[in-house]
């Protein structure tokens, strides 16, 4: 089987995605190669245009495939929830709970990774607190996540706005996307000032 070079070169694309294993890509591409060649092409289709359509809110930096995304079209708000990157804005809004808008950070403080304030969108942050009376920060808890939290509440608070963070129950170390919708509510529900 190994020497099929095709099947292993799309086991080898497979391979590129979040938790597939070789074991996993490999039923993934058996089962591709299963299908009718129209279910094929049009799988191939939906990969290509999801990455030339969607991109990233010009104004949050949540993922979405208009200029601005509908949250920051629709919404009017005092509270942004600030997270690590575009996806939690998706675990966000699945609570059904949260009316505020967000901003994307695209990151978090990582010295032992070169991640500087510069490297994330910050600045666009800052020059979207006018007529704003809290921030939420959402970043994960862990070293990386405090450290970032800290950094924005010392440029925040001083212009007057409420800072809170999320409460602590996230298991640390966690993404926000694998934390369950119970603990995630809570952790928002009992936020802290900062
Ligand atoms: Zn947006």
């Amino acid at each position: 089987m190994k020497y099929i070079e095709s099947i292993n070169k799309l086991v080898a694309e497979l391979c590129k995605l979040p938790g597939v294993g070789k074991k996993t890509a490999y039923r993934y591409a058996y089962s591709i190669i299963n299908m009718d060649e129209e279910e094929v092409a049009s799988f191939a289709t939906s990969i290509v245009e999801a990455k030339q359509k969607v991109h990233f809110c010009s104004v949050c930096g949540a993922y979405t495939d208009q200029e601005v995304c509908e949250i920051c079209a629709d919404r009017k708000s005092d509270v942004i929830c600030v997270v690590k990157e575009a996806k939690d804005v998706d675990t966000f809004e699945k609570l059904g709970e949260y009316t505020g808008t967000y901003h994307v950070l695209n990151g978090q403080l990582s010295p032992m990774n070169n991640i500087g304030p510069d490297d994330l969108r910050i600045k666009e942050l800052l020059a979207r607190l006018t007529d704003v009376k809290e921030v939420i920060i959402a970043t994960t808890p862990d070293v990386e996540g405090d450290a970032t939290a800290l950094y924005l509440s010392r440029l925040i608070k001083p212009l007057g706005i409420q800072v809170t963070r999320l409460a602590r129950g996230i298991p640390m170390g966690t993404d926000l996307e694998f934390t369950d919708e119970a603990t995630l509510l809570g952790a928002l529900k009992d936020r802290k000032n900062i």
